[in-house]
Parts: C-alpha cells; structure tokens; sequence
C-alpha cells in the first residue's frame, strides 16, 4: 500500500494539504476555496507561520489530547496542534477540552502562535504554529470506539466495514476517495472541454442480455416480468452512436452477479466511453491523452504511446492476456531442443498438434526459493492447471542438475542453457503438454515465482512504476469453458471482425481475429473495448450462427442497426482497479467509499437483508426457504 510512503513524508496526515491541492498534472487550477459557507475561518491544515497573531475558527475530530495540556485537531486537510489554556479565566474551557473524548467532534476559536523555538514539527505541514484557544465548543463527542482512527493500527477488514463511516476518517481512505474525485474530474475536462463527449446517463433497469456475466434481476410488478441491473451500457451506449450523440461518454455503475470472486464487487464504475467514425487507432490515441491529462502529478509521468502486443504474443511470452511487463522471466519455447532427445514426455508432447515444451527461468532461483517453494509451485500447477512440471538447476560449475540431463548430450546442454540464458543458481522450470495448458501454467509460475522472490527480499516489480500495455489481435471467439465444442465471444457479441479476416467468419470463425483492444496496467485489465458490428445482418449472423443465441432478446438493437447506423468503436476503463493500482492499495474495496465484502455483502447496513412475504406479494414472489433456515427462527416472523 502507498501508505508507508506517505506516512514518510509526515506523522498521521503528513502534508496531506499540499499532496491533494497538487495531485493532478499540468495546469491544475487554483486550490479550491475550502472555507467558503461555512464559518469556520480555516482548515486543520492550512495554518503556517504567515497567520500568526491572527484569531482563527477551527473545525475537526481530536485525535489526540494530551493531559489537558494540548490537543491535536484533525480535519479531511490536515492537522493542528491546539494549546489548552491553563489560567483560571478559561477553566470551562480547560475542562471541556480535557474532558472530550478522542474522534469528538469540536469547534475551536483561538490566536494562532509561533511554536516555541525548537518545538517546531518539520513532518507536519502546520508544524511551525499552534493554536492557542480561547473559546471552545464540543459539537458532538464520541463514544468508546471500535478502533483507532490510525492508519498503522491493525483492524479486521470486517470491522472496517461494519464502521465503515470510522474507516473514512482515515487519511488512506480519505486521501484515495479525494485522488479518485479529481482524476474523474479531469477526465471530464478531457472529454467533455477538449474533445466534446457528451456524458449521457443510461438506464439502470433493462433487461437480461446474451453472453457475458450474469445479471441481477430485480422483480417487476408484472407477474413473471424481471429488469436487469446492465453489467455495463454497451447496448445504449452504442444506440446512442445509432442517436447521432458522436461522442459519449459516462462515469457509469455497473452490475454483475459473479458470486464471491476476490478483488471483484458486485457494483462498480466503469469509465465508459463510445465514438462514431472511429478505428482502434483513434479510440487507443484518446485513451493514452485521456490517462495522460488525468494522472495524478505525484505519481510521475506515463509516456504515450503505451506499447502493443498481440493476444498470441502475450499468451505465448506471458501465458495470459494481461502480461506484467515490469519483469522478465519471459516463457521460452525449447521445443526444438529437446525434440532430438529421448525424453519420452517430451516426445510426447510434440507428437500432438497442439504440443509445445516451454520454460522459464527463476534468475538465483536456487538461492532464493526453498525446497517447500518449488513443491508448492509444482503443487499449484498441478491442481490450477494439470500439468506437470520438472525442474533444472545451473551449478555453481555452470552444469546442469536435473532428471533430464542423462537423456540430453553435451551440445544439447549448452543450447538449453543459452536459450534460457541460464547462469550459476538459476532454476529452470519446463512443461511439456497441450500449448495453451502450458502456457497458463508457466505464466502463473512466473506471477508465483516474483511472489516468492520478492517475499525475499529481491524488487521485480517495483509499485512506484507503471507499465501500460495494449493487448490486440483477440481471437473473436473462443471455445465456452464448460462445452469447447460450442463457441463464445471473447469480448463481447457486439465485437467487429479484424477487417481482414471478415471473410473467415462465414467459414472458419474459430479463426478469426477481432478488433478487440484490452489495456493491461502492470499485469492488470484496466480497461478493454472494441469496434463494433454496425451491419444488422453481420450481428445476426454472429448471434444466430455462431454463438447460438436467441437473437430476439435483441432485436431492438438489430433493429437500429438498419437505420442508418454509424461505424463505430469504444472501450471502458474499470474505475476502481485503475485508482487502486495508482495508490497502489492491496484491494479495490480501498477506493470505494462503501464496497461490498467477498460475500457481496453491506456489512454496515446488512444488505442484502429479507423482506416480508407482504412486500413480496406485489412481485408474486414467494420464498422457498432452505431446509436450515425454515427451521432456523425467520427473523421476519
Ligand atoms: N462494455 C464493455 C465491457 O464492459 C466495454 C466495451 O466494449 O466498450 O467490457
């Protein structure tokens, strides 16, 4: 998490002021006026030596109070050291201060003072100063809390939801809620001021959908009738290019109902955008300006244009369509070293059209990964993936250790070793199998590898640096999971053919390649999107005979497509992964001011929660309990 960084520049709130008035790049305009409605005179972060002597009105939490002495005022900008007056003309004053339980909530008058020489505190932005109080009013005061509002006090992440409001008070929740708000208000300026989208809102109860994730239903009073909440706008965004609106774009929540899955909410923001007129170079040039205007200033700059590789690249070096290009340990294909040898899983392997062997190599794996490392790789390869794998090692002498060696001669040896571009204490790890199987399990092992590497101490991929990557060249259609036999999109139906392989579609569209892009930020989708089918017997064609779907349900857009319907193209950008990798926060429920737990649930509120057979009935919904919770007691009856 970036904390550890921020809290290096300070105490709890370390220059909190500076860093969100300059968080985003080239022209940011002047700070906002904070102070503006209200009748405080300042923020807690805003006194400096060039206000003393003047009388101040402060708002805030307190978060520390120190034997009646003073006490340290915090608000969401910073904060100030208050000096508790000790004559007996202010004893009320003394009292209610020293009285006042941390995290209430106060207001302070006072005159603010230089702090005596050599009591200056050079981590805090108001550390010159101190307030010295005059008259105070305690606004509202707390209770026994259920944790310290402190970043680096250890709490359950459950009981940070259940007191999610607690949780905000936080200066990583505060400062992640604040960076998100002005990289989307720059992103507005981008596309709105100076490139013309128009953000149009889009409905939220519309119907199921083919493909994709599955849907929330939210019933109707119509019996048998249930909405949809969209898993995103693609098909009103597109109707609306069919509307002539040219540029749209939308700050838009999207639904999915993809049970328990780490690191996914049920409810999330998509940055969604659609352009007519438009190829995959345009909508690739717009992103990168985009992202460039919005990154924050204090996360460095990104260079434009972000590198491409094709799907078949990406899955053959990386094994995965979202490779981390931060570190090497790329998979190397040895297949035409070994296939003279005897090794008979090799031969194998290649007697199958699809066979491969292929490797990576752990640089001072030898050194750093234990024997119970190499076994749990092996492990995990076999249970994710099915696939076997075998180790090599490079002595100290430069020779190889391994149960191959005794089939591969000397020559043999030395080509491996230059292939992997092996040294003393490396660890090679080889599969040998299906080519797909494969390379997802050696591109796993490389992600599980850097784990381990870097729990030793070694820096592979380093948080402060971020690597863009479009990835292109999908393949339109891919086998379903659960019936290869049957075909499915690889992005989404809606999905343009490369325009030179459309004439493939009609006869071999295992083959065909799409004009789908996805943007990978450091081994992380962060956004993907595509050209679409603007022809209505093209996306019927696609529907109907390839991927099987009842084209009715959308007949409405087949519809609108033969109305004149512009060419056109567009991506969205997954909100809340793209802010948790900038503040490099370990989950995306950290930039989301009330995210779901695993379970999908609102631990604060206890959503979802039963509602009574009455207020089921205008839905002709009845409940069917479950065997347990029938005999469990009905909280409703
Ligand atoms: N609607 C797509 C998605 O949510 C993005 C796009 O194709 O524009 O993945």
């Amino acid at each position: 998490m970036a904390l550890p960084r921020l809290l290096a520049r300070g105490l709890a709130w370390p220059g909190c002021g500076r860093a969100l008035h300059r968080a985003t790049s080239a022209s940011a305009p002047a700070a906002p006026d904070f102070n503006s409605f209200v009748t405080r005179t300042n923020t807690c972060g805003e006194l400096r030596s060039a206000h003393v002597g003047q009388e101040v009105t402060l708002y805030g939490w307190i978060q520390y109070q120190r034997q009646g002495l003073f006490l340290v005022l915090r608000d969401f900008q910073g904060l100030t050291q208050i000096i508790i007056p000790q004559d007996e003309a202010h004893s009320h004053v003394k009292k209610l201060l020293s009285d006042a339980p941390v995290e209430s909530v106060v207001r302070v008058t006072g005159i603010v003072s230089l702090r005596p020489p050599g009591q200056e505190n050079l981590k805090m932005s108001t550390g010159d100063i101190e307030v010295k109080v005059e008259t105070a009013e305690i606004l509202n005061s707390c209770k026994k809390l259920p944790f310290e509002i402190k970043d680096f006090i250890k709490k359950t992440e459950a009981l940070r939801m259940r007191y999610r409001y607690l949780d905000l008070r936080s200066f990583q929740l505060q400062y992640n809620l604040r960076l998100r708000s002005q990289i989307v208000m720059r992103m507005r300026e981008y596309l709105c001021n100076l490139h013309g989208f128009v953000d149009v809102e889009t409905p939220t109860l519309f119907k199921r959908t083919p493909g994709g994730a599955k849907e929330f239903l939210v019933p109707s009073r119509e019996a048998g009738k249930f909405y949809s909440l969209p898993q995103s706008p693609q098909q009103f965004k597109q109707l609306l290019m069919v509307g002539g609106l040219d540029r749209y774009f939308q700050v838009a929540r999207c639904y999915r109902d993809e049970g328990s899955r780490p690191d996914r909410q049920p409810e999330f923001t998509q940055i969604d955008i659609e352009m007519s007129f438009v190829d995959q170079a345009g909508i690739q040039r717009l992103i990168e300006g985009l992202l460039q205007y919005s990154w924050p200033e204090e996360r460095g700059s990104i260079t434009t244009p972000f590198p491409s590789m094709t799907y078949e690249e990406a899955l053959a070096d990386y094994g995965t369509d979202k490779p981390d290009t931060r570190f090497g340990m790329k998979i190397v294909d040895i297949g035409d070293f070994l296939r003279r040898s005897d090794i008979q899983f090799v031969q194998n392997a290649l007697s199958y059209p699809h066979g491969t062997v292929k490797a990576i190599c752990i640089p001072q794996g030898v050194r750093y990964l234990k024997n119970k490392d190499l076994e749990s790789l092996k492990e995990s390869a076999k249970s994710q993936f099915n696939q076997e794998i075998m180790e090599i090692i490079c002595r100290p002498d430069g020779s190889l250790k391994s149960l191959l060696t005794k089939f591969l001669g000397e020559k043999q040896q030395s080509e491996l070793i230059q292939a992997l571009n092996m040294q003393v204490d490396d660890l090679v790890l080889l599969a040998a199998g299906e080519y797909k199987q494969v390379c997802s399990a050696l591109g796993s092992l490389r992600l599980e590898s850097a784990d381990i590497l870097e729990a030793a101490g070694l820096v592979l991929r380093d948080p402060t640096v971020f690597h863009f990557l479009w990835v292109v060249d999908f393949p339109l259609f891919l086998p379903k999971g659960e019936n290869p036999t049957e075909l499915e999109s690889a992005h989404h139906p809606f999905t343009a053919p490369h325009p030179s392989d459309t004439s493939l579609l009609y006869s071999d569209p295992t083959k065909v390649r799409s004009q789908h892009y996805d943007l990978v930020l450091n081994g992380n989708e962060v956004g993907g999107g595509s050209i679409r089918i603007h022809r209505a017997e093209q996306q019927r064609f696609v529907l109907e005979k390839v991927l099987k779907e009842d084209s009715e349900v959308l007949s409405h857009l087949l519809e609108a497509l033969e109305f004149g319907a512009p060419p056109h193209g567009g991506i969205a950008l997954g909100l809340d992964r793209l802010i948790s990798l900038i503040v490099d926060a370990p989950s995306i429920r950290d930039v989301i001011a009330f995210p779901k737990s695993f379970k999908g649930r609102d631990l604060m509120g206890s959503a979802p929660d039963y509602v009574t057979p009455e207020e089921l009935e205008p839905y002709h919904i009845q409940v069917s309990w479950p065997l347990a919770e029938k005999e469990a007691k009905n909280p409703l009856t």
